[in-house]
């Protein structure tokens, strides 16, 4: 009997053990098979996500992107100016980038922007200073005009990056890159060696020569371009005689499209990759809104990302302009979402009517009351 119920203690030893076994490994594993399935990771629910940067890392293409777009400093063609200029000894252009010196106003998360790009930890916002378009309506002039902010070394710039990384955004979101696009390039090269994995924003204005585009293939995961104005005539007027605005936009946007298709957020709601096109609508239709969305609708997918913002203020020297002086209403904005809505653009970004003013009728065309009184006349 003894010898039985040892043999039978220890059957019941082996099965208990192998039991615990099995219940302990799919408790470690179970989590494991999840985010095979998944992609996502255990420890903080994120996406796990590869930006494409990170394969010309690899293959060395991204220091030699980096050294072309730095080369083109050297007789500046870097936007549609093409002013030729000498930025690295020390010449300005048009944008008035103080030669090749990196100049950055803030770096902060910022939960200001599109949805997808904010989700619950912020874009991680790098805002550099100067700006090659100069609109009279700019609502960041101190820093895009007056070039208010601080030297930056493009170490410095890299760190910027990690910090942001750090603090839990979910993107780099460069704000008026064009001119200091080699600068980014080397400061990302430094930053995913030491382990960048974010996605970057490139938020521009859309007038990006493609040559320069192409050369931010597989670099740049979100391509951000507004889409200001239909009519070159307008363009030239409000942005410093930039006439070809409309045309060279065009393009820039179908090129941005083929690198990086549609904006879809993933399943966390999070964007990772693709184009947002922002559109501000402007009193008057001094941006030919509704041309800008037929546009839309006939050369890119219907689903494309499309944010109707409705939040223009008129800022700066605006008041020079009475056609500008204003914010705009309720059926200005109204009339470019219907419209959008009517071509089939399924994507939109629609903002709510805490910007609005009244009734078109009871608006004025210009305030010339402000232009008299106002901290710019
Ligand atoms: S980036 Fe500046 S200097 Fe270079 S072409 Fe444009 S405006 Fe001129």
């Amino acid at each position: 009997m003894k010898n039985n119920d040892c043999e039978l203690s220890r059957r019941q030893f082996i099965k208990n053990v192998s039991k615990w076994c099995t219940k302990t490994l799919g408790v470690l594993f179970f989590p494991y098979l999840l985010t095979l399935r998944t992609g996502f990771t255990r420890a903080g629910q994120e996406k796990v996500f590869e930006p494409s940067y990170l394969k010309l890392l690899t293959s060395s293409e991204l220091k030699t992107r980096s050294e072309a777009l730095w080369e083109i400093m050297v007789s500046c063609e870097l936007c549609p100016r093409k002013c030729g200029v000498n930025r690295l000894k020390g010449k300005r252009g048009f944008c008035q980038a103080p030669g090749a010196t990196l100049v950055v106003s803030a770096f902060h998360p910022h939960f200001g922007e599109e949805r997808p790009l904010v989700g619950y930890g912020g874009s991680g916002t790098i805002f550099f200073t100067h700006c090659n378009l100069r609109c009279v309506f700019c609502q960041n002039w101190e820093i895009s005009h007056l070039g208010r902010g601080t030297k930056t070394t493009i170490e410095e710039l890299a760190l910027m990056m990690l910090a942001l990384q750090e603090v839990g955004c979910h993107n780099i979101n460069i704000v008026t890159p064009t001119h200091y696009s080699p600068h980014l390039v080397k400061a990302l090269e430094i930053a995913a060696k030491k382990g960048l994995r974010l996605p970057i924003v490139y938020n521009t204005s859309g007038w990006e020569r493609i040559e320069i585009l192409k050369l931010l293939d597989g670099i740049v995961d979100i391509y951000l371009p507004d889409f200001k104005y239909w009519e070159g005539e307008k363009a030239a007027k409000y942005s410093s005689g930039a006439w070809n605005y409309p045309d060279i936009t065009k393009r820039a946007i179908l090129e941005m499209h083929r690198q990086v298709g549609v904006a879809k957020p993933e399943s966390d709601g999070i964007l990772r990759r693709g184009l947002i096109i922002r559109h501000l609508v402007m009193p008057n239709n001094v941006s030919g809104s509704e041309r800008i969305m037929e546009w839309i609708a006939q050369n890119l997918p219907k689903n494309t990302y499309v944010n109707i913002m409705a939040q223009y203020t008129p800022l700066y020297k605006a008041f020079d302009y009475p056609e500008i002086s204003r914010r705009i209403t309720k059926e200005e904005y109204e009339r470019v979402v219907e419209k959008a809505k009517k071509l089939g653009l399924t994507n939109l970004d629609i903002q709510g009517f805490r910007w609005f003013l009244g009734s078109i009728e009871k608006v004025p065309q210009a305030s010339v009351r402000l232009r008299q009184i106002g901290p710019y006349s």
